[in-house]
């Protein structure tokens, strides 16, 4: 399934790397281009996959329809289908969970604890909830795994609710579609079913096959780990986050693996922590969720982005079709409100490419008197990703700049020269 698509993207192909630092040297310096790496201790490797273009592409859309096609597909996530297909199973090898030694699992940055999965969709079910798919770093030790669970999140809800009964099945599949990676990042409510989601999105049923030592069904990725989580704790971390600082070291539940499977010629993902992959898989299911919150107060706005550059989670630029002269500064309050982590928010008309930081800088540039068109809202709750809020009392300032034009103006005065198609 990842092998066709990443037959048909483009990639920079690079014959060989070892799996400790090299990895990351080679994704840093094609961030946001997909790299191929042939052979990896024997393994195939594949990295920065994610990027707009590649997720438009797997799903044959194009990247401007990436919102709206996303916001259709959750609305739609209650008819998406699984279905098991038990045949894809003769595709695999079964390996003792020792083998895990030998997987090309990276170790990314100097002051990491060691070899982290960074793109492998953790699944677990629960009688009340169903299925949940999440993504997780996951720390790989010799012989168990460290997982971090961000408190609140589902796995970390699900995991505490069944932890009291004994050891939790997990399944940790590696190498899968784009939109079953995008599906799983994706936090809806908790009986919001991820795979059922990724269906939708592909516009196809979901193919899954049963695991042998636990009682799951999962997507056929190219690796699948089996395990249990413990309520045994280790050290995870230092690891790096998304704004590419470390995070700090914490007591984290142990996975017990219990069974390996891998295809014959799997293809491994490493998915580098701070990079732009890593950014667009966080930002890019925010997007249709504000896109959602804005359009109860302003039905006309037209699509929204969280830049690559603000990290995909600090920084929006949101079009919209402006009918009355305050529109602007209601998206700017209504995209604040929906998206919590939100620092700055540009709105434009809809004819800037929010998709182009230069189209928006041209926008501010001649559209915005800043006595204006700027609102800056003091002492606000902000994300604790952002290393210059004010951490002890969780507090940001709030930019919000109106760069649409002003209905007072002469319109004419303000569009762009075009020339005529052939
Ligand atoms: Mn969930």
């Amino acid at each position: 399934m990842i092998r066709n698509l990443i037959n048909s993207i483009d990639r920079v192909e690079i014959p060989s790397a070892s799996k400790k630092y090299d990895i990351t040297r080679i994704l840093k310096k094609y961030d946001g281009k997909t790299v191929y790496i042939k052979d990896v201790g024997g393994y195939e490797v594949i990295g920065n996959l994610c990027n707009r273009e590649n997720i438009a592409k797997s799903l044959d859309i194009q990247v401007k329809d990436l919102m709206g096609y996303m916001l259709n597909a959750m609305d739609n996530e209650k008819n998406g289908e699984l279905i098991i297909n038990n045949n894809l199973k003769k595709e695999y090898i079964r390996e003792n969970p020792n083998e895990i030694v030998n997987y090309p699992i990276p170790t990314y940055y100097e002051k990491d604890a060691g070899p982290y999965i960074t793109s492998g969709v953790v699944i677990i079910k629960d009688k009340d909830y169903g299925i949940n798919a999440s993504i997780h770093r996951i720390l790989v030790k010799e012989d168990y795994l460290v997982i971090r669970m961000v408190e609140q999140r589902h796995l970390h809800y699900i995991y505490n609710k069944n932890i009291k009964n004994g050891d939790v099945d997990v399944a940790i599949v590696i190498g899968v579609h784009p939109a079953i990676l995008l599906a799983a990042s994706t936090s809806g409510d908790l009986n919001f079913n991820e795979l059922k989601y990724a269906s939708a999105l592909m516009n196809k049923p979901l193919e899954l096959i049963k695991c042998d030592t636990i009682d799951l069904e999962v997507p056929p990725g190219e690796f699948i780990i089996e395990g249990k989580i413990t309520k045994d704790m280790a050290d995870e971390g230092p690891f790096v986050d998304i704004t590419g600082t470390y995070d700090k070291v914490r007591k984290q539940p142990i996975i017990k693996i219990t069974e390996l499977k891998r295809k014959k010629n799997p293809i491994f993902h490493a998915l580098l922590p701070g990079g732009v992959e890593h950014k667009i898989l966080m930002g890019l299911p925010q997007e249709p969720r504000i896109y959602r919150g804005i359009r109860n107060t302003l039905p006309s706005v037209k699509n929204v982005v969280l830049t690559e550059g603000g990290c995909c989670w600090l920084h929006a630029v949101i079009s919209i079709e402006k009918k009355t002269e305050g529109d602007g500064k209601n998206a700017i309050l209504a995209a604040l409100a929906s998206h919590p982590s939100l620092k700055h928010v540009v709105i434009v008309d809809e004819d800037i490419n929010i998709y182009d930081p230069n189209d928006v800088e041209y926008a501010i540039a001649t559209r915005v008197q800043g006595d204006k068109d700027i609102i800056i809202i003091k002492d606000a709750k902000g994300s604790s990703l952002d290393p210059s809020g004010d951490h002890e009392n969780k507090l940001t300032a709030k930019v919000g700049i109106d760069a649409t034009i002003s209905l007072r103006k002469n319109r004419e005065e303000f569009i762009r020269a075009s020339i005529p198609e052939k």
